[in-house]
This record gives C-alpha cells, sequence and structure tokens, in this order.
C-alpha cells in the first residue's frame, strides 16, 4: 500500500473536542472531514440491534463486515447509515457507548473499519479524528496532533452538552464514566490511544474551539508549505 499522507491525524481522549474542532479545521483547510469514532458506534449499534452476542468477536467481525456504513457530511454533522437505516442519533445512546469497548478490542473488527478510513483518505485530503489516527491508521500524516484537557473540564463539556439535549445530568457520572472511558481506551492490546512520537500536544482545558482550530490550522499550513 503507498502511505497515505495528506492527513491532519487529530487523536485524543473523550471529550477533549476532537469532533467540533477536527470538522472546523476541515472546513478551514478545504479537506474532507472523517469522524472514526461514529464508525466503531456504528458497528456496536449494528451488533445491538441484530441481536450479536458481544463477546463472541467472530460474530462481531461479521456483522461489522457486513453492515454497508454510510458516511455523509451534511451541513454541519456527520450523517450515518447501516444498511439503509439513518443511525446518526441511534449511534450517541449511553448504551451504545457503553458497549463500544466489546467491539473496539477485536482485531478482525479494526481492520475491517481501518481498511474503510483509509480508502477515505486515499480519496483526498482529509482531517481524520479519533484514538489511532496517527499511530496505526495514517501513520505518514503530515500533520499529527493530539488534543487533550483535564478530566474536570471535559467532563464539565460532556455534562453540558447533555443538558443543552435536555437530558438530565449527574456531573460525577459524566465524570466517571469518561475515566472508565480513558481507561479502557488507554489499556486496550490493541490500537490502545496514546500520542504519537511526531504529535503536537494541544491541551484545551482553557482554550476556546476556535483557539484550538486556529492552532490546528497554523500546524497544518506550516506542514504543506514544507516548513
Ligand atoms: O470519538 P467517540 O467518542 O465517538 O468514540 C467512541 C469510541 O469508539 C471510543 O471510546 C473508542 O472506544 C472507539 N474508537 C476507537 N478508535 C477510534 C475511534 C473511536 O477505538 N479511532
Amino acid at each position: 500500500m503507498t502511505e497515505i499522507r495528506d492527513i491532519v491525524a487529530i487523536d485524543g481522549p473523550a471529550g477533549a473536542g476532537k469532533s467540533t474542532i477536527a470538522r472546523r479545521v476541515a472546513e478551514a483547510l478545504g479537506f474532507a472531514f472523517l469522524d472514526t469514532g461514529a464508525m466503531y458506534r456504528a458497528a456496536t449499534w449494528w451488533a445491538m440491534h441484530e441481536g450479536i452476542n458481544l463477546d463472541d468477536p467472530a460474530a462481531l467481525e461479521k456483522a461489522t463486515s457486513e453492515m454497508d456504513l454510510d458516511l455523509q457530511e451534511d451541513g454541519g454533522i456527520t450523517r450515518v447509515c447501516v444498511k439503509g437505516h439513518d443511525v446518526s442519533d441511534a449511534i450517541r445512546t449511553p448504551e451504545v457507548t457503553r458497549n463500544i469497548h466489546k467491539l473496539d478490542r477485536s482485531p478482525g473488527v479494526r481492520a475491517l473499519l481501518v481498511e474503510l478510513q483509509r480508502a477515505t483518505g486515499s480519496r483526498g485530503p482529509t482531517v481524520a479524528e479519533g484514538r489511532d489516527i496517527g499511530t496505526v491508521v495514517f501513520p505518514k500524516a503530515k500533520c499529527k496532533v493530539y488534543l487533550d484537557a483535564s478530566i474536570e473540564e471535559r467532563a464539565r463539556r460532556r455534562a453540558e452538552e447533555f443538558t443543552r439535549k435536555g437530558l438530565a445530568v449527574d456531573i460525577a457520572e459524566v465524570r466517571a464514566d469518561i475515566r472508565t472511558r480513558d481507561e479502557k481506551d488507554m489499556t486496550r492490546a490493541v490500537a490502545p490511544l496514546r500520542r504519537a512520537d511526531d504529535a503536537h500536544v494541544i491541551d484545551t482545558t482553557h482554550m476556546t474551539p476556535q483557539e484550538a482550530v486556529d492552532a490546528i490550522v497554523a500546524l497544518a499550513r506550516s506542514a504543506w508549505s514544507g516548513r
């Protein structure tokens, strides 16, 4: 495979602002945008919908290979379709979020999704965000960023998001969920979340989303101009 280089790879833990920031960076640069978390979410939703045993890696891999995943950018959100069902909202429920770790540690499931991610990246310059973009999916990406923020701030942002959606929130519970997810993402044997050696770390704890976008756009412009 020829290595795909025209990529801004953005990794980091839950709640660091990756989706919002990465999407705006893509708009500013005129690049495509790829939300890889949406793919793991869609595969989880599909396995649950099909009543697959989530502890059976072979069954999960088979279901993932059959889900006919389609992602389309539509007015600032990613429309996610699985076998023709629009699951854009359904993949964001706490039930799906809680079950993702059953799939994300399966090498077979990851291989299928990474193949789709590379296919997208090979179509043209792309901003891709996730957990293993700079380390596994696009190791030759021209610009790599690791977005971080304190756990307190990430929990506060998540709680604010839930409140905006009209959902009841218990901040201690949100914080505990994020902590559990961090630990699972960082300690799994396959493609754990970690900063690539050549990634720029941006801590967004005290930054507005726009400040983070500007910082990444500047890094990308200098990477593309070869400086
Ligand atoms: O970014 P988002 O919160 O939508 O990701 C949901 C989950 O999908 C992560 O917590 C992780 O379990 C999984 N994921 C992954 N690799 C990626 C992107 C997401 O394992 N590249």
